[in-house]
């Protein structure tokens, strides 16, 4: 054996030819070895895997039919329930199939169809009474379930091997349409006399005269019962959280998360309006909070909600919601 003047003198004089490295870790020797069959290993395939190896060449997969009916997939000559013949009666299956169970493949050795990570899956194709082994190119290991939908990619050039499907790849059961519309809202006459209000600085509800309901924002009918409302009724900027939602996905309209939005019963509503909760860490907002709206200053002010910045705690005593929702 020649050992080239680079490879470390380690390498024991006395190695037989078919190794070609050797290092030392620790006290262990390691021998590299490797196994060939110089060209290939040549086998026949038999009449019922050759029919399999044929079809896949010409992009089809099929199984076989046992004296009991059961389709195998890929085909056995035996029934390996009874050990019987199987019939010879081949039978197209697929073409797609749903994955029974899978393992993730994190890191692709240089063998593997896919250079990639990968699912090895078990795959029941559509017509077929027993799973095959193939890879699933899902892309990410979250995509992987039991009952995933798969479809084979077939190779443009086919050889009448098992690769001639490079591998699964899920079924197409969602896409992402870009979605924008302009518009614009004309208020109508009650919600601009409301916004009218908050750029005024002041919150209008409209009471009923049937149901003697406070309604916040201010409309000119009674949700309940119809009435038109004339009554217009300024209602306070002070108010008690009744429930509220701490947000961790991000909104533009609102301060970073996590940022509470809530219902707040204003003092001498009977509706709630949603607002956001601002000047307290979220995990302090509780139910029967009592808060108070902070507004722009009133040069910053339009006819938008955004004039209030949020509603802040005030500091009184927590309503009990449970003794008659209102505030003081
Ligand atoms: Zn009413």
């Amino acid at each position: 054996m020649t050992v080239p003047s680079e490879r470390p003198t380690a390498v024991p004089p006395l190695a037989p030819p078919a190794v070609h490295a050797a290092e030392q870790s620790g006290d262990t020797l390691v021998a590299g070895h490797t196994l060939e069959f110089p060209g290939g290993y040549t086998r026949t395939t038999g009449p019922v895997i050759g029919r399999f190896l044929t079809e896949l060449r010409d992009g089809r997969l099929v199984g076989v039919r046992t004296a009991a009916g059961r389709v195998l997939v890929p085909p056995l000559e035996y029934d390996p329930d009874t050990g019987e013949p199987v019939t010879g009666d081949y039978v197209e299956v697929g073409p797609a199939g749903t994955v029974t169970t899978w393992s993730w493949v994190h890191a692709p050795r240089p063998g593997h169809p896919l250079d990639r990570p990968f699912a090895w899956a078990l795959i029941r194709m559509d017509g077929a009474d027993t799973d095959l082994v193939h890879a699933v190119d899902a892309g990410n290991v979250k995509a992987m379930r039991p009952g995933l939908r798969v479809r084979p990619r077939w190779r443009p050039e086919r050889t009448g091997h098992i690769t001639d499907i490079s591998c699964f790849v899920p079924e197409v059961t969602r896409i992402v349409a870009p979605i924008r519309t302009d518009y614009r809202l004309r208020p109508g006459r009650s919600l601009t006399r409301f916004l009218e209000g908050v750029r005024d600085g002041v919150f209008l509800g409209g009471r009923c005269p049937e149901c003697d309901k406070v309604y916040l924002p201010y409309r000119t009918s009674c949700p309940a019962c119809g009435s038109g409302i004339d009554e217009e009724v300024r209602v306070a900027d002070t108010g008690t959280v009744t429930t509220f939602a701490i947000n961790n996905l991000p909104d533009p309209r609102a301060p970073q998360v996590p940022f509470v939005s809530a219902y707040i019963l204003l003092d001498g509503a009977d509706t709630e309006m949603i607002a956001l909760v601002g000047g307290v860490p979220a995990d302090q907002v509780r139910q029967g909070m009592r808060v108070r709206a902070v507004w722009l200053p009133p040069e910053e002010r339009t006819m938008a909600m955004t004039n209030v910045r949020w509603f802040e705690p005030t500091g009184e005593p927590d309503v009990d919601l449970d003794a008659g929702r209102g505030g003081a």
